[in-house]
C-alpha cells in the first residue's frame, strides 16, 4: 500500500495530526493508498511557505527563469505520463486511454503558459497632459490557493497551476480527498524540475482543509473547481478578505441536434459528450435536445450503439468505459435512475449492471432516458454520471428556450449543416463554450469557463493570465 506525504516548503511531510484518509480503487473497492489529512497548522505552514517564497524569491524571478522551469516540467510530465495515468485511473476509475491523453494535454498547458511567462507586457498610455508619462505593469497577485475536484486531477490542476506560476505567483494546492495520489506524485516532478522551495506546496485532506485555506487572510487568490454548494462556502470565506475567485463549477449542458445534422457525426458526438469518463465531467452534454422529426431515429441509433460500449478494467487499453469514481457516486446515480420513471421519463437502455465480472466495482451502464421534459429534476440537477436525458423540441426558438432554461451555463453543443443557423444559435446560447459539430474538444489556447451557476472567471488561453495578475499604473511627471 502506498503511504503518501504532503509537500510543504520543499519538504515531504506527514500530517501534523497523524490522520490519514484511504484512497479506494473504484474498479475493485480496494484501499490502495493513504493520504494525509492536513491539520490547520499544516495549512497555515503551507500558506506561510508560499508567502515567504513569493516575497523573497519568486516575484523577483525573471520570466525567462519561470519559462525554463515550466518547459522542464512539461517535458517531465510527458515522460511520466504513463505512470501518472495509471495512478489516476486507479484513483478515480477513468479509463487509461483518457487519463494518458489528459497527462499530455496538461503538459501542453505548461508549455503554453511557459511561452507567456516572459511576455507579460504592460502598456504605455498617452495622456492629455503630455508632460506626464503613464505606464502599466502586470504583476503577480501573491499566494494562490488552488482547489480541485476528483474527476481529472492533473488536468484540472494544469488549468490553474500553469498560468499561476507563469505569472509569478506561489501556490498552495488542495486536491480532492477522493483522488489525491496523482497530484502528490506529480508534485515530485515539480521538485525534480527545480522550482525553488515554497513556490509550490500541496496539502491533502477533506473539505476542512479547503476551509482552513480559504479562510486565511494571508491568501491573495482562490481558484476552485468543484460543486456549487462548496463554491458558496468558499465564496463566503473569500468575501471576508475580498479575495478574488475563479469558480469552475458544474453543468447541465445542452447538446442540440437539428434535423439537418449529419447523424453519422452527431450520434457518436452526443454519446462521447455524455459517456466519456462515465459521465463524470463538468461539461457532460447531459441534456440531448433533438428536433422532434428525428427524435425517434436518434434514440434508436443511440440505444443500438450504447449496447456496444465495452465496460471493464480502467487499466485495460481496450476498455471504453470504467466504473464511477466512488461508492457515494454509485448509489446517488442509481437512485436518480430509479426515480425517473415516477416523473414520467422512460429508461430506454441502461441502469444497474448485473454482469458478475463487473460486480467488484462501481459500474453503472450507460443510460439513455427518453420522454424527458426539461422541467424534470433529472434535466435540471447535475447527475454527474452516465445518464443521458433526451428532450424533444419543435424549432429553433424552442431549442434556444429549452437550452437556456437551466441554472447552469458551462458548455453547449450544436449539430447542424446550416452555417447561418450554427452562428445564430451560438450567439443565443447562455454558456461559456459552444461547440459546433463537435463536443468536448479542448485546446490550451481556447478560454474555458461558465456563466450563471457554472461559475465565473476563465481558465486556459490568455484569459487565464488575467486571473493571476493585477495591473499597476505608474504616472510620472516628467
Ligand atoms: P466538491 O465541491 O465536493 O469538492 C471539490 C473540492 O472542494 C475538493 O477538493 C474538496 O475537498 C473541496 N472542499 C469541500 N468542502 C470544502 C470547503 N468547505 N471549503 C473549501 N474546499 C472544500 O466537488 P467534487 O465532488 O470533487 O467534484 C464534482 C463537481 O465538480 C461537479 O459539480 C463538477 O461539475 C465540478 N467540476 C467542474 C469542472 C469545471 O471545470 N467547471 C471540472 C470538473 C468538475
Amino acid at each position: 500500500m502506498k503511504k503518501m506525504k504532503m509537500y510543504i516548503d520543499g519538504q515531504w511531510v506527514e500530517s501534523g495530526n497523524h490522520e490519514y484518509l484511504s484512497s479506494v480503487n473504484p474498479f475493485n473497492r480496494e484501499v490502495w493508498a493513504t493520504v494525509p489529512q492536513a491539520s490547520q497548522q499544516d495549512a497555515n505552514d503551507a500558506i506561510e511557505a508560499a508567502r515567504r517564497s513569493f516575497h523573497t524569491n519568486w516575484k523577483h524571478s525573471s520570466g525567462l527563469k519561470r519559462a525554463t522551469l515550466l518547459f522542464k516540467l512539461a517535458d517531465l510530465l510527458d515522460e511520466n505520463a504513463e505512470h501518472l495515468a495509471q495512478i489516476e485511473s486507479k484513483d478515480n476509475g477513468k479509463i487509461i486511454r483518457e487519463t494518458t491523453k489528459q497527462m499530455h494535454f496538461a503538459a501542453r498547458m505548461y508549455r503554453f503558459y511557459a511561452g507567456y511567462a516572459d511576455k507579460l507586457y504592460g502598456e504605455s498610455i498617452p495622456l492629455d497632459n503630455t508632460n506626464l508619462l503613464d505606464y502599466t505593469m502586470r504583476e503577480p497577485i501573491g499566494v494562490a490557493v488552488l482547489i480541485t475536484a476528483w474527476n481529472s486531477p492533473i488536468q484540472l490542476l494544469a488549468n490553474k497551476l500553469a498560468p499561476a506560476l507563469a505569472a509569478g505567483n506561489c501556490v498552495v494546492i488542495k486536491p480532492s480527498e477522493q483522488a489525491s495520489v496523482s497530484t502528490l506524485e506529480f508534485t515530485k516532478l515539480i521538485e525534480a524540475a527545480g522550482f525553488p522551495q515554497g513556490v509550490v506546496n500541496i496539502v491533502t485532506g477533506d473539505g476542512r482543509v479547503g476551509d482552513y485555506l480559504t479562510r486565511s487572510d494571508k491568501v491573495n487568490k482562490i481558484s476552485f473547481t468543484g460543486g456549487v454548494h462548496t463554491a458558496r462556502l468558499i465564496g463566503n470565506n473569500a468575501s471576508k478578505n475580498f479575495v478574488p475567485l475563479t469558480l469552475e463549477l458544474g453543468g447541465k449542458s445542452p447538446n442540440i441536434i437539428y434535423s439537418d445534422a449529419d447523424l453519422e457525426r452527431a450520434v457518436p458526438g452526443a454519446m462521447a459528450g455524455i459517456f466519456a469518463s462515465s459521465g463524470q465531467t463538468c461539461i457532460a452534454g447531459s441534456r440531448l435536445l433533438v428536433q422532434r422529426s428525428i427524435y425517434d431515429e436518434v434514440a434508436t441509433k443511440i440505444a443500438k450503439r450504447v449496447q456496444t460500449i465495452k465496460l471493464g478494467d480502467p487499466l485495460d487499453p481496450l476498455t471504453e468505459m470504467g466504473p464511477v469514481a466512488n461508492e457515494g457516486q454509485y448509489h446517488r446515480i442509481l437512485k436518480t435512475i430509479e426515480k425517473v420513471e415516477s416523473e414520467g421519463a422512460k429508461v430506454l437502455v441502461g441502469g444497474e449492471i448485473h454482469d458478475p465480472e463487473l460486480s467488484t466495482g462501481y459500474y453503472i451502464s450507460p443510460t439513455v432516458l427518453i420522454n424527458v421534459s426539461n422541467a424534470m429534476e433529472v434535466a435540471r440537477e447535475e447527475v454527474f454520471g452516465p445518464v443521458l436525458c433526451m428532450i424533444p423540441f419543435e424549432d429553433e426558438e424552442e431549442s434556444i428556450q429549452i437550452a437556456n432554461d437551466s441554472g447552469y451555463g458551462l458548455a453547449s453543443g450544436i449539430w447542424t449543416n446550416n452555417l447561418s443557423r450554427a452562428h445564430r444559435i451560438a450567439k443565443e446560447l447562455e454558456a461559456g463554450t459552444v461547440w459546433v459539430n463537435t463536443y468536448r474538444t479542448s485546446a490550451a489556447q481556447a478560454p474555458f469557463g461558465g456563466v450563471k451557476q457554472s461559475g465565473y472567471g476563465r481558465e486556459r488561453g490568455f484569459h487565464a493570465l488575467q486571473e493571476y495578475t493585477r495591473t499597476k499604473n505608474v504616472m510620472v511627471d516628467l
